[in-house]
């Protein structure tokens, strides 16, 4: 087994290491580092990168990481793991989707804001550019990857894998295999909408040849045990799977695999109370939420316009005319 070379940082095999790399120097001279936890087995096999938070508020991909990791033998580990525990420090820092500090300094130059949008990055770019091309950087490094999000604050997400766009091919497939034995249950296989866009971190790693899926799971700005030892056995699964560690993966009981979100918005204003619950399969006709005005009128009932899976719901209390109530997963 060789030493791992990664991020200027050298693993003799059979040990486990914690780091750091400069990201960004902020006005004060502060410098603000994305923290890395390596590990290069003992045996030779694949080179995982794992990676959560690059949108600050998602905290139980966090500790997905830092439980799915914690039992690992690096002696006896099958293969190396790159684990990026907060992949946007800085973003993390401010507890919001964004570095929402730097935003509010300097909106123009923070444009494009999310770098999860922007791989494989720019290293002469802005911050969010330049964070993508570190990362990216290791990424393309490694032979599998996954992406954990949660919903941002105010949604919530059953614990679902998302594929890159399936015109990617052969990694495509092997991302989509990866995602099964996962084992979460919720599999979106879709050539629509945001998660398949390019620039996206999975959709991105996936074309470098490293198959990735965005997995979502739980709420923003929430850290709950349930949401944290599925997602973290789910990893485990993932690692079984590509035979790094001893064992089988824990299939799911039942696996839906769905093509298109289907994001159904508030036409009214007022208090959203939630019908169906999260994971529910509807039926066209079925009402998903109520908006009641402050005076305790119902002004508007949601229901679902087609069969589907009621895969994410609205967490916040209330709803404005445009925002999004609910989404269906379309089987
Ligand atoms: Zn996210």
């Amino acid at each position: 087994m060789a030493d791992l070379d990664i991020a200027g940082l050298t693993v003799p095999p059979g040990t486990r290491r914690r780091h750091e790399i400069e990201l960004v120097e902020l006005a004060d001279g502060t410098k603000v580092s994305i923290p890395l936890d390596i590990i290069n087995g003992g045996e030779p096999g694949p080179r995982l990168y794992l990676g959560a938070a690059i949108h600050g508020d998602e905290v139980d991909g966090v500790a997905i990481l830092f439980r799915a990791l914690a039992d690992i033998d690096p002696a006896r580990l099958r293969g190396s793991i790159v684990c990026v525990p907060v992949q946007h420090p800085l973003s993390f820092h401010a507890d919001h989707r964004l570095p929402i500090s730097q935003f509010m300094k300097s909106p123009l130059d923070q444009a494009p804001a999310d770098a999860w949008t922007c791989f494989p990055g720019a290293a002469d770019g802005n911050l969010a550019q330049i964070l993508a091309a570190t990362l990216f950087d290791m990424i393309s490094k490694c032979d599998w990857a996954v992406d954990i999000h949660t919903p941002t604050r105010g949604g919530r997400y059953v614990p679902i894998a998302i594929l890159p766009h399936p015109s990617l091919g052969e990694a495509h497939g092997r991302a989509e295999e990866m995602a099964h034995a996962f084992g979460s249950g919720w599999i979106m296989r879709t050539d629509s909408g945001f998660y398949v866009s390019d620039g996206i971190l999975c959709v991105e790693a996936t074309r470098a040849g490293v198959p990735c899926f965005t997995f979502e799971t739980g709420e923003g700005g929430r850290l709950e045990e349930e949401v944290v030892d599925g997602g973290a056995s789910y990893i485990q699964n993932v690692m079984k799977w590509l035979n790094m560690i001893d064992g089988d993966p824990i299939p799911a009981q039942q696996t839906y695999v769905m093509r298109e979100f289907l994001g159904l918005r508030a036409q009214r204003g007022g208090l959203l109370f939630n019908r169906a619950k999260l994971g529910d399969l509807v039926k066209a006709g079925d009402t998903l939420c109520s908006i009641f005005n402050i005076y305790g009128d119902e002004v508007e009932t949601i229901v679902a316009p087609e069969d589907g899976v009621f895969v994410r719901t609205t967490t916040l209390s209330t709803v404005s005319r445009g925002e999004r109530a609910a989404t269906l997963g379309l089987l």
